[in-house]
């Protein structure tokens, strides 16, 4: 079920369009990420599904309820911010327990829920230690036990993990998702990280400019991506120019056989580094020289110019021993891996 539905929400500051009529449906029980470029209106979103922005036009609901008037304490939902904004002078237990006090919990409640939140974010029996003497990573759980604390319906996060370093950004990115899994609970995320976004999420949102460019799974933006924008924002993709051939579309450096578009006219296409095959003749359909490898530990960048065309390729290590930059190679380019853009450049 699409527990929250956002409808055509608009906010504007002033001449700024931070949000630009976004509609989307968030099933409940899903984890969903907001990414995109800086200042394309992520953060601004997610502060009006929390109640701590008003739209300038459009409306939220929640569970079918509209929830526009609904002041932020009472949409009972639970947010984690940048900052993790964790008050300082409180123990670990005091911050857990704040908003547990302020709904009036009794001092015996408190204690019993934030032990047991403690231990679902695995550091149990810290409640009276100070968070000064917490790591990095340590406080970042107990600003996720204190948003937990009151069982919301909704866990919003505003780049939770962009203050750790990228080892233990990629541990609480498991732990995150684990816990989200066990509990159930819908949960929106803002990043910038795209491979964040990948690998936490059952739906991506990608937005530009204060619109929504995508809402597919991960692996669907990433093998079917809806623009040129979704293909180049998330990870490397090889955008070119192509024309309608007889031979299939061609380019300056060669052609695709077997990808059939209407003869004359011009199309942007999208082909992953990966999915282009490397051969050491030179009797392909495109033709190429090596400019530049590089070894990126499990795989080999190869930069190729192709006509006129600067072409990535990624291949396995050890299976192009014999390239060097200066070579002259052959690519082939499956038709099935391209993505065919329409001239605006949708697909
Ligand atoms: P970042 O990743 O850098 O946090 P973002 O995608 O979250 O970016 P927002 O913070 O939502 O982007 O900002 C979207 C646009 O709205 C930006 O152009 C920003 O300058 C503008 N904006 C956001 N908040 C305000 C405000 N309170 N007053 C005026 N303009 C604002």
């Amino acid at each position: 079920m699409s527990g929250l539905q956002l409808i055509d929400i608009t906010k504007r500051y002033g001449a700024v369009t931070a949000v630009d009529g976004i509609s989307l449906d968030v099933n409940d029980g899903t984890f969903v990420c907001l990414l995109g470029p800086s200042g394309c209106g992520k953060t601004t979103l997610l502060r009006m599904i929390a109640g701590l922005e008003d739209p300038t036009a459009g409306e939220i609901r929640l569970q079918g309820d509209r929830i526009n008037e609904t002041p932020a304490h009472k949409r009972n939902l639970g947010m984690v911010f940048q900052s993790l904004a964790l008050f300082p002078h409180l123990s670990i237990g005091e911050n857990i327990s704040y908003p547990l006090k302020i709904r009036g919990a009794s001092r015996a409640d408190c204690e019993v829920r934030v032990r047991e939140l403690l231990d679902m974010v695995q550091l149990p029996g810290v409640e009276n230690r100070a968070i000064t003497q917490l790591s990095g990573g340590q406080r970042q759980r107990v600003a996720i036990a204190r948003a937990l604390a009151v069982s919301p319906q909704l866990f919003l996060l505003d780049e939770p993990l962009s203050a750790l370093d990228a080892k233990l950004r990629e541990a609480m990115q498991v732990e995150l998702r684990q816990l989200q899994q066990h509990l159930g609970i819908t949960t929106i995320v803002v990043t910038h990280d795209q491979r964040e976004a990948m690998s936490m999420s059952d739906q991506i949102v990608v937005m530009s400019n204060g619109k929504v460019e995508q809402m597919a799974t991960p692996i669907e933006a990433y093998k079917r991506p809806a623009s040129p924008f979704v293909a180049d924002f998330l990870g490397q993709a090889n955008l070119i120019r192509v024309q309608g051939s007889e031979a299939g579309a061609a380019f300056s450096g060669g052609n695709i056989p077997g990808l059939d578009l209407p003869a004359g006219g011009q199309t942007l296409i999208s082909i992953r580094p990966e999915d282009i095959v490397v051969t050491a003749d030179e009797g392909g359909p495109v033709k190429a020289d090596i400019v530049f490898i590089r070894e990126m530990g499990s795989t080999i960048e190869i930069h190729l110019d192709a006509g006129n065309e600067r072409i990535i390729a990624l291949a396995p290590p050890k299976s192009h021993c014999d390239l060097r930059i200066g070579t002259s190679v052959s690519l082939t380019l499956p038709p099935e891996a391209c993505v065919v853009f329409g001239a605006d450049g949708a697909s």
